[in-house]
């Protein structure tokens, strides 16, 4: 609708030009008749049709002006209208629209390349969307699943002492499970929706990796994995709370993947004067390529034997801290042989949106 108001204005401008153009080109052509006689011309009659040729001129100036002004604006506006029915299609939800920007130039093209890239990345968020919700569903069901049964079976008069402790122990497995689960994803949802703005504090990096060690004891005591921990004492600038997340989830994988009579090495390898190297490296069941390249992707379990120890969340919670405090990170793997994440911190960091 605001399209034809800009066409029919825009028509009636460039009448108004094309026509005052004209009107004063006629006038100078009939202005030079009178000023210059010559031979060519019988002056006398031109005088006595003076008001005929300036009517006729006139006549002829509107017909042309206005076929021009028509054809200039469709010309014109062609494109425009086109841009902006695809703009009304996004609008209503329909994110496969693509216009054809072949016969486009210059700001034109470039506004209709930018509308059908915006389309592009509406359509995969829609995947994204679509995807994290029936992945979240299906993560949810299998803990719920669980617990029913465990409800059923607690209630069931034939239930031994002995089951029933079995019972709430396995409870109790699926009840951590579920929060793990909501706990992770109201993280990521955290970090990718809203701007974490905080003042950088300064804090010992080595403790706090001491730390995220010791918080998995039970886990590697239980498992007798000797610990290799490096840590020579380094001062930090940033988030202390969004860093500890990177060290807990891959202190906890290095943990969760690797068998018993294991070794787990955490280390400070290199205090530059811009970053930490930080090294946490298992021998456990290591990854093959194609793991290694979904690792960060949310929901992604490469080992379907471990699954119920985890959500497949904490990689993608891993990066995208990483993205937020300017942490690099990379992972070499072999299977069978182990795994070793090299994280990159600066010494200054302010966490970022
Ligand atoms: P999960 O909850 O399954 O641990 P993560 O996002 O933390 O999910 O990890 C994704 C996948 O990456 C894991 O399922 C596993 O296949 C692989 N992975 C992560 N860390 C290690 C590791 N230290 N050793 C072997 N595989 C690992």
């Amino acid at each position: 609708m605001r399209l034809k108001v800009f066409n029919r204005l825009y028509r009636r401008m460039l009448f108004l030009v094309c026509f005052v153009f004209g009107l004063l080109v006629a006038l100078l052509l009939f202005l030079l008749f009178l000023l210059f006689r010559t031979s060519l011309f019988d002056i006398t009659t031109i005088s006595e049709n003076a008001s005929l040729i300036v009517i006729c001129a006139v006549i002829s100036i509107l017909l042309v002006t206005q076929s021009m002004a028509i054809f200039w604006s469709k010309r014109i506006t062609k494109p425009i209208s086109t841009i902006s029915r695809a703009v009304d299609e996004i609008a209503e939800g329909n994110f496969e629209v693509n216009i054809d920007d072949s016969k486009f130039k210059d700001e034109i093209k470039a506004l209709a390349e930018n509308i059908n890239k915006m389309a592009e990345e509406l359509r995969s968020i829609e995947v994204m969307r679509s995807d994290f919700v029936s992945n979240v569903s299906h993560e949810f069901r299998a803990p719920l699943a669980a617990i029913q049964g465990y409800v059923a079976l607690l209630g069931d008069d034939s239930t031994t002492e002995s089951q029933r402790k079995e019972y709430y122990t396995l409870l109790a497995e699926s009840t951590g499970q579920l929060s793990g689960l909501v706990d992770s994803i109201l993280k990521l949802s955290r970090l990718e929706t809203q701007n974490i703005i905080s003042k950088p504090v300064k804090f010992s990096l080595d403790e706090q990796l001491r730390r995220a060690v010791i918080m998995f004891e039970n886990e590697w005591s239980a498992k007798e994995i000797d610990l290799e921990l490096d840590l020579p004492g380094c001062e930090c600038t940033g988030n202390e709370e969004l860093l500890n997340q990177i060290w807990v989830n891959l202190i906890g994988n290095a943990v969760k993947f690797t068998d018993k009579g294991g070794k787990i090495g955490v280390k400070i390898e290199d205090t530059g004067k811009y970053y930490i190297v930080v090294k946490i490296s298992d021998n456990g069941i290591g990854m093959s390529e194609e793991v290694k390249k979904h690792i960060f992707e949310k929901f992604y379990q490469g080992d379907s034997s471990r699954r119920r120890q985890g959500n497949g969340l904490g990689l993608a919670l891993v990066k995208s801290v990483a993205v937020h405090t300017n942490c690099r990170i990379s992972v070499e793997s072999e299977v069978g042989k182990g795994t070793t994440f090299t994280v990159k911190v600066p010494k200054y960091s302010e966490a970022n949106a």
